[in-house]
This record gives C-alpha cells, sequence and structure tokens, in this order.
C-alpha cells in the first residue's frame, strides 16, 4: 500500500513538473525583422528621368515597418536606412546580424532597355541559372564600386568577373530554405492580392545577402522603366499594396516558422 501511494505521489510530482515546464519561446521566434531599403544618397538606383529607385524602395520600406509594428506590435523593426543615405552592402547585412533579425529584406526596383519588360521577382542567395540572372546580380552589386576600400571589404571580390560570381553564389546559405519559402509567399501574394505579374522566385549571388545569417530574400517590386509598372509603384496606393502584400508574407512566414 505505502508502495502504491509513493507511485501515486510519484506520478503526481511528475505530472506537476510537465505542467510548469516553461514554453520555450526562444525556439524559431520571430522578433526582428531587418528592412533593407536598396541605394541610397550618391547611389539612386535604377533612374528613368528624375525617378529614382531609391525614394521608391525607402517609401516602401518605410511603408511596410509602419504596417507591421501596428499589426505585429511584438516584431521589432529595424531599418538599415530610413533616410536618403549611402549604406554599403557589407554594413546592410552587418545591421541585421548585429540586431539578431530574424529575418532580412532587402526592397529594390528593377530596369530594362526593353520597356515592355515588367513584373516582380523575389530573390534568394544561390547560383543564377540564366545569364540574365547574373547580369542583374552584377548590376546590384556594381554599387560597390562607390564604397571605400571595397577590394579589401569584400576579399577582392570582383564584381565584373562572371568566374568570381559561380564561386560566390556556391557559398552554402544554412537558412536556404526558410528564405525560399519566404521568398514564395512574397510572389504568391503580389500575383493573388495585388495583381502583379510575377517573373518568379530566382537564385544570384546578391553581394548584400551573403552574409546575413537569417532568412534572407531581395525583392525586385517592378520596373522603373515600365510606363505602367512605373506608374504603380511611384503612387502611394501601389506602394501601400506592395508593402502589404509584403507584410502578409512575412506574417504568414513567421506563423509557419513559429508553429515548426
Ligand atoms: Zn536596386
Amino acid at each position: 500500500m505505502i508502495k502504491v501511494l509513493r507511485n501515486i505521489s510519484l506520478l503526481i510530482f511528475f505530472m506537476m513538473l510537465m505542467a510548469f515546464q516553461p514554453l520555450n519561446l526562444s525556439k524559431n521566434y520571430v522578433k526582428t525583422i531587418v528592412i533593407d531599403p536598396g541605394h541610397g544618397g550618391q547611389d539612386p538606383g535604377c533612374v528613368f528621368g528624375t525617378t529614382y529607385e531609391k525614394d521608391i524602395v525607402l517609401d516602401i520600406a518605410l511603408e511596410l515597418g509602419r504596417i507591421i509594428k501596428e499589426n505585429l506590435p511584438d516584431v521589432k523593426v529595424v531599418y538599415t536606412r530610413d533616410k536618403d543615405t549611402f549604406i554599403g552592402l557589407l554594413e546592410r547585412a552587418e545591421i541585421a546580424n548585429k540586431n539578431n533579425a530574424n529575418a532580412f529584406i532587402s526592397i529594390h526596383v528593377n530596369a530594362n532597355a526593353n520597356t515592355s519588360a515588367l513584373g516582380t521577382e523575389t530573390w534568394v542567395m544561390g547560383l543564377h541559372k540564366t545569364e540574365a540572372n547574373l547580369k542583374l546580380a552584377m548590376k546590384e552589386n556594381s554599387v560597390i564600386f562607390l564604397e571605400e576600400n571595397y577590394i579589401e571589404k569584400y576579399d577582392g571580390f570582383d564584381p565584373n568577373s562572371p568566374e568570381a560570381f559561380i564561386i560566390f553564389s556556391l557559398y552554402q546559405d544554412a537558412f536556404l530554405d526558410q528564405s525560399l519559402i519566404l521568398a514564395e509567399k512574397i510572389e504568391n501574394e503580389f500575383v493573388n492580392k495585388v495583381q502583379r505579374k510575377s517573373r518568379g522566385v530566382k537564385q544570384a549571388g546578391f553581394l548584400v545577402l551573403w552574409k546575413t545569417s537569417m532568412p534572407s530574400v531581395l525583392i525586385e517590386t517592378g520596373f522603373i522603366s515600365n510606363d505602367e509598372e512605373r506608374k504603380f509603384i511611384t503612387s502611394k496606393t501601389g506602394q501601400v499594396y506592395l508593402a502589404s502584400a509584403i507584410f502578409r508574407a512575412f506574417r504568414d512566414f513567421k506563423k509557419e516558422l513559429e508553429s515548426n
């Protein structure tokens, strides 16, 4: 009888212990997002007349941050820049790493000599599959020429060498799967809710995504060279739609990650 009682009390003790186990909130918890408006300062990015990529992406980024703060108050929003300033590509990644961000979203605008080209693309770090994909990454990376000591900072990386790109793009990204999930969600939102033409989720060697140690994507929100799309991405309505779509993708990504 004493043995039975002892076993029962032991059982109750263990049940209580289990009931009071603290919830492991740190695991996969998405607490901080870094939003990176591309270019800035002396680097205008893509240009069409007096319309600059750096201004459009700053507006979309600030709108995205505002929506996240309003709807997900537990998430800390950090911008790599919140005004018209020049920041190196490596510094952008460093800001994300220093803040222990759980997601990094870089926002850009595209351009093409063919003015009928239009649509959105979301990029993750990896090896390019086509010459056009390589060219876009080279264009976005060429901004390092404006940075001081870029040869030293980027380990002698030559942004004009396709060979250098291949070696650098083979760099193993521990967060590739999660980056792809986030990228897919963003493109789906653009197509289904904002009626954008998706050019897909793609991979190439973007320097800004290279050193980030969290799921990271680079979004091309549309073409400044296309009349209709330029009107959309420079309008307040268009920018709010795009930012809302990115927000919903991030919110669902956060939910998915935290439920795993
Ligand atoms: Zn850009």
